[in-house]
């Protein structure tokens, strides 16, 4: 067979040729749309590659991005590739702090910045060694068309090897410093084909795939990359992530995909909750959760509304995507109740992801119960964090990574995540999963969210407290919360304390911060 590369620019030449008229759809920060297609977004790119090689950058050079999720930022996805660069993706939504570190420790060399998120930059502007930061204006125009306009079509890209780097994430972390994670063009090339799959995410020609997920928190989960190579039509949300703005979205771009973590979802079914009938969504329509785990409640309301949870799991070092809940071709034979279990489950590994479990003693059996930390090996998982030593426990000396997650598998691979392992309860030497307690505490009615942390206990040495937000002019007791907790789990497992909270603080990708209700709690006195 031919050694043929796996380089993102067969990518973007196949969209030309393939799909060129299919379209990308953008909603700006002034709320208007924006319409253009893959023929012109690959246009942009090339000129965008172009002119970056044009301005001086090398090959391996970081081309860093402060952007929403728009059309200019896909170009960005694959045009600084093109030009071999590393497209480094900085989460707008950390302290600025972090970013000047983030942007040093990764030598960004050029920015380019939504005209929105200026005031962000300015923070930490003085703090970085960016040479350029080209501005991308709300309305189109100004310094990143400018820079596009020195293109001048004479150029002979470089060629590029599927080794190479394409593209950077650092993981938020909460603890320690940032990590950064280095994605070359073959492992964005096999993760994009992972995710496409039927038993992934279904991807297809025939889609219209909104990513919710940011394209600056890990790749947007491979999205962009899988939707320019199954040639779905993207939508992008700019800015407006509330749950009416991105269903007046979905109903008018007829979305059949959609993907985002929990919060966003729960958001929207609140939101259709409140007005059953307002949005005429397509039927069929599938919502990606990945993130933070998906309640099996949530699965069981969508359906109610007509739309599909599939529930996904992955980390930053996995390009992200690991496994996919997926029903299996048993499905026929389970009962409603089995079903939903299996689709709340975290699923089963894709295609070239090896996956084993570990505890004390050893790989665990695939038996549905004995717990262990996740290990994963493959093609899109990193093999080690950019520039520094300091986690390199994090791989095992037999080449496995630790994901940092409970985990149990069943017979046929299924992974449910019990807890990540910092975030684990031990009671008396018992572990306790959080994450279980809190899908069941959100399916009760009048809970709107739910965190279960636990804290330090002189008998049990930890004990489990679930901090609740309730639903708007709702009220519960804790005794009922226990009582509707109680036929579930051993009566060890139940929180002993219920506290009521305004909101649950969340980290940059919007997940339950823990360590920050753990500390919240740390002098807790128990009754
Ligand atoms: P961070 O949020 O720290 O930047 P990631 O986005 O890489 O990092 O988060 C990865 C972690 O998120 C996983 O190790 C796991 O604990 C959690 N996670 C991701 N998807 C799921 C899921 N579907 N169910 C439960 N936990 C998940």
């Amino acid at each position: 067979m031919m050694q043929f590369p796996l380089t993102l620019d067969h990518l973007v030449a196949r969209a030309e040729k393939v799909f060129p008229g299919v379209e990308v759809v953008s909603r700006r920060a002034d709320r208007s749309l924006h319409r253009t297609t893959y023929g012109a977004v690959c246009a942009r790119a090339r000129k965008l590659a172009e002119a970056l090689a044009r301005w001086g950058l090398r090959p391996g050079d970081r081309v860093a991005t402060l952007m929403w999720n728009h059309a200019a930022h896909l170009e960005l996805y694959l045009g600084a590739p093109l030009a071999a660069g590393v497209v480094h993706t900085l989460n707008l939504r950390l302290h600025p702090d972090d970013l000047a570190y983030i942007a040093t420790h990764a030598s960004d060399r050029v920015l380019v910045v939504d005209e929105v998120l200026l005031p962000l930059w300015e923070k930490f502007r003085d703090r970085t060694r960016i040479e350029r930061a080209v501005v991308v204006p709300s309305s189109g125009g100004g310094e990143y068309e400018g820079l596009l306009s020195t293109a001048e079509g004479r150029w002979t890209p470089p060629v590029l090897s599927e080794g190479d780097a394409a593209g950077m994430c650092y993981t938020s972390g909460t603890t320690g410093q940032p990590k950064g994670v280095v994605y070359t063009h073959r492992s964005n090339a096999l993760h994009a084909l992972g995710v496409a799959l039927v038993d992934s995410l279904a991807l297809s020609h025939r889609d219209t795939l909104l990513p919710v997920v940011p394209m600056f928190h890990a790749n947007a989960w491979g999205l962009p990359h899988a939707a320019t190579m199954m040639g779905c039509k993207l939508v992008f949300p700019g800015p407006h992530l509330d749950a009416v703005s991105l269903l007046d979205l979905m109903q008018a771009e007829s979305v059949t995909c959609a993907a985002g973590v929990p919060t966003v979802w729960m958001a929207i079914l609140d939101a259709l909750q409140r007005e059953p009938g307002r949005w005429k969504l397509a039927p069929g329509l599938r919502m990606v959760v990945g993130g933070s785990a998906a309640p099996e409640s949530m699965i069981r309301a969508f359906d109610k509304h007509g739309l599909t949870v599939v529930h996904a799991w992955g980390m930053t070092e996995m390009s992200p995507v690991g496994s996919v809940s997926q029903l299996g071709p048993d499905a026929p034979r389970l009962s409603e109740d089995e079903a939903y279990a299996q689709r709340a489950r975290q699923g089963r590994p894709t295609p070239w992801v090896d996956i084993r479990a570990v505890s004390e003693s050893g790989e665990v059996p695939w038996d549905g119960r004995t717990p262990g930390e996740l290990h994963v090996r493959g093609p899109w998982v990193a093999s080690g964090y950019y520039q520094n030593d300091e986690a390199r426990e994090r791989w095992t000396e037999d080449g496995w990574f630790r994901t940092g997650d409970v985990v149990t598998l069943d017979a046929t691979g299924s992974i449910k995540v019990c807890d990540r392992l910092k975030d684990l309860i031990k009671s008396g030497g018992e572990g306790i999963s959080s994450v279980d307690l809190e899908n069941r505490l959100m399916a009760h009615p009048a809970v709107k969210e739910a965190a279960v942390v636990s804290v330090p206990h002189p008998k049990w040495s930890e004990r489990p407290l679930a901090a609740v937000v309730l639903r708007e002019g709702a009220r519960v007791g804790p005794a009922e919360l226990r009582d509707f907790l109680a036929p579930h789990f051993a009566a060890f497992w139940l929180p002993d304390a219920f506290v009521y909270v305004d909101a649950i603080p969340r980290t940059s990708a919007g997940k339950f911060l823990k360590s920050a209700l753990r500390e919240r709690f740390a002098d807790w006195t128990w009754g």
